[in-house]
């Protein structure tokens, strides 16, 4: 009797049997099975999506933050950098001005001024692009210009930069269409001398055409790739326009270029007044768009890249304010560690300096303040959670002697 009416169960969409499928539903009055359930799904996510990407959300003036709030805001969690961040917070704000202007239909149209940040690694640029993204009210990704040249030319590689754009949007493109993509690493694509004609590097020229196109505004067939695999994946146009690129990149050896072309200009009348007053130990602050195309990067590029901005090298103080003055400083985030285990950490005052002296013997700047604090907590993360303490204190020697203990082990290794 139970083999009867379990034979009649059939899903009300395929027709096929239960015996067929591996799992039914039961609904009041029907069936589905398992595939016809996935295939639901795809179904009413392609016909959302649809439905939303011709709409985008609506910005209010009043409401965004204005360029001061946003550099109070990179303050927070950035040392230092003031002009890249007076640079970044004024782009980012015209974007969106910009943005509310093409809504209203207005006829004077504002044009984007994408941005170029030019500075040593680890100075900030990543992680002004990231903070900046905590507050942004449009869709924002950070994408790699090296994987462009490991991939050659152009085609559909430079347009994959969008991919993420779409995915963060949602794939809603109208979104993305506002949005604002990071490129890092932009020097890498830089052609490998000022000569086009007789050091010509194919490779890098080709991406820098390519990403020309991106830079101008055109409509660019992205590959959706990432989400879920159709057999007839279909490209996505989408319409660069209004799309905000900031690159960054560290340019190493561009202070070399910077030298060259001051020293051309103060041979001659005025010479050494000039050069009294230039500040040889930063020579990035003189960047001009002429240094980037002694690089490398082609004309067109620098044309596209109007606002060009440059991040200072670390001192010592920069790096000690790095330690524990940002909102989620290296050393709150382990004090935070240990109170989680209900212990007070505290660090002497002159550990933190001896942080500093080795991230400066290493040359490591403020990359290396992370592995350096890594390498001291390490074995106090592993003892006092089990130990019982309630408080910590470290001190410089037993600081000291972590570190020395590290590089021993280190020479053994090698
Ligand atoms: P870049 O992109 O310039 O190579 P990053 O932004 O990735 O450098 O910086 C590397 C790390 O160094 C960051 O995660 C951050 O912890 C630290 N750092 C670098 N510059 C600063 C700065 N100006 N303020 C605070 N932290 C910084």
């Amino acid at each position: 009797m139970a083999d009867t009416r379990k034979s009649k169960i059939c899903c009300s969409f395929c027709g096929r049997p239960e015996s067929e499928v591996n799992f039914m539903l039961t609904g009041l009055n029907g069936y589905i099975c398992d595939s016809c359930v996935a295939q639901a799904y795809d179904i009413t996510q392609e016909a959302l999506h649809t439905q939303k990407s011709t709409k985008s959300s609506k910005l209010n003036l009043e409401e965004l933050p204005k360029p001061k709030e946003i550099k109070e805001f990179l303050d927070q969690y950035v040392i230092g950098q003031d002009d890249a961040k007076r640079f970044l917070s004024v782009s980012v704000y015209n974007h969106y001005k910009r943005l509310l202007q093409h809504d209203s239909g207005d006829d004077v149209e504002i044009e984007k001024s994408n941005i170029i940040m030019v500075g040593s690694t680890g100075t900030g640029k990543t992680l002004l692009a990231r903070t900046i993204a905590k507050l942004l009210k449009v869709p924002f990704t950070i994408v790699d210009a090296t994987v462009l040249t490991e991939a050659g030319y152009v085609g559909e590689d430079i347009e994959s930069l969008l991919t993420r754009l779409l995915q963060v949007a949602d794939y809603n493109v109208a979104e993305a269409e506002r949005g604002i993509v990071f490129i890092d690493e932009i020097d890498k694509i830089a052609r490998k001398g000022d000569n086009p004609s007789i050091t010509r590097d194919v490779s890098g020229e080709g991406v820098q055409q390519g990403l020309l196109k991106l830079l101008e505004g055109s409509v660019v067939n992205v590959p959706p790739q990432g989400g879920r695999k159709h057999p007839d994946q279909k490209m996505i146009p989408v319409n660069t326009k209004n799309i905000l690129f900031i690159c960054g990149g560290a340019f190493d050896g561009i202070e070399k270029k910077i030298a060259q072309r001051l020293n051309a200009h103060v041979v001659g009348y005025g010479a050494v007044r000039n050069t009294a007053t230039i500040d040889k130990s930063n020579l990035m602050q003189y960047i001009a768009p002429q240094d980037l195309k002694s690089f490398g990067l082609i004309p067109e590029i620098i044309g596209r890249l109007p606002i060009l901005t440059y991040l200072q090298p670390l001192d010592r103080s920069a790096l000690r304010s790095i330690l524990t003055e940002p909102k989620n400083s290296i050393i709150k985030q382990y004090i935070k560690l240990l109170e989680m285990d209900g212990v007070k950490l505290t660090f002497e005052e002159t550990v933190l300096e001896y942080v500093v002296d080795k991230a400066v013997e290493y040359k490591l700047g403020a990359r290396g303040l992370r592995s350096i604090v890594e390498t001291i907590m390490m074995d106090v993360m592993y003892e006092i959670p089990s130990s019982g303490t309630k408080e910590y204190v470290l001190t410089l020697d037993y600081a000291k002697h972590q570190i020395e203990k590290a590089n021993l082990a280190r020479l053994q290794n090698a």
